[in-house]
């Protein structure tokens, strides 16, 4: 599985799949046509297009993809009428195969009440849309902090080794609020560098991995006391943690 960065827009990143053995080319929240098929040229097809949510920076490019390559659109049961061009329904914890390759459907919503994961179990993949960015989270849209929270324990608890895609590169802002609450964290302070490095280099930060955000993504730690006590909530649960976070973060 090969997996190729495509800025779009001002800070979207789509993804291009390539699956070698079968040749299949798929592409994930694909959201600027031309952006998008300048890679896509390349191999002269597509076969399917994931997406994550329904957002129009994630689904943007989704038909004239499909009409140009007659591509099959994957998006979630819940988003079916609001995906342009979806052919197949997605539900919680189904396996889907693209190609040789198979990934897991994770039912993650808060940002938008449909919104969808796609974890590759045997590569240690997954792609996290607007739920989970490099030390961040969405925004909350059509949800509640609650399930927002609960969706992001769920990613929480793949494997450590895995490698986190998601929809924008926001991680230099993200950083700016982690070390706004949790300064002391000698982990952000190493990404810290390691991002400022590959920002001057024109180079994405992405992907992250599982374990690097957990030591230093502020939403994965509302249990941490230092966070808690910088934040005036010692006594708090992880969940209040958490919202008054996602209110700061709204307004930083
Ligand atoms: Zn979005
Ligand atoms: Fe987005």
């Amino acid at each position: 599985m090969i997996v190729e960065i495509i800025p779009c827009l001002s800070d979207n990143y789509s993804y291009v799949i390539r699956e070698k053995e079968t040749n299949t080319i798929s592409i994930v929240d694909p959201s600027e046509f031309e952006a998008c098929d300048k890679i896509l040229n390349k191999y002269k097809k597509l076969d399917f297009i994931l997406n994550t949510h329904h957002h129009i920076d994630h689904v943007g490019a989704n038909l004239k993809l499909k009409k140009k390559y007659n591509s099959k659109i994957l998006g979630s049961n819940s988003d079916k009428d609001r995906i342009p061009g979806i052919d197949i329904f997605l539900i919680e914890n189904q396996k889907q195969k693209i190609g040789n390759l198979e990934f897991e459907v994770i039912f993650i919503p808060g940002h938008t009440k449909g919104h969808i994961a796609f974890f590759f179990r045997k590569e240690k993949i997954a792609f996290t849309g607007d739920t989970l960015f490099s030390l961040g989270c969405g925004r909350i849209f059509e949800g509640t902090y609650k399930e927002m929270f609960n969706s992001l324990n769920k990613i929480k608890n793949l494997p450590l080794e895995t490698k986190i895609y998601c929809g924008h590169e926001y991680t230099k802002s993200n950083l700016n609020f982690c070390l706004a609450y949790d300064p002391e964290n000698i982990h952000l302070r190493e990404k810290e560098i390691d991002i400022q490095k590959k920002l001057d280099s024109n180079e994405p930060t992405i992907p992250s991995t599982l374990s690097d955000e957990i030591k230093t993504n502020i939403f994965l730690r509302c249990g941490d006391p230092d966070i808690k006590y910088n934040l005036g909530l010692k006594d708090s649960s992880e969940i209040e943690v958490f919202s008054k976070l996602r209110d700061l973060k709204d307004a930083f």
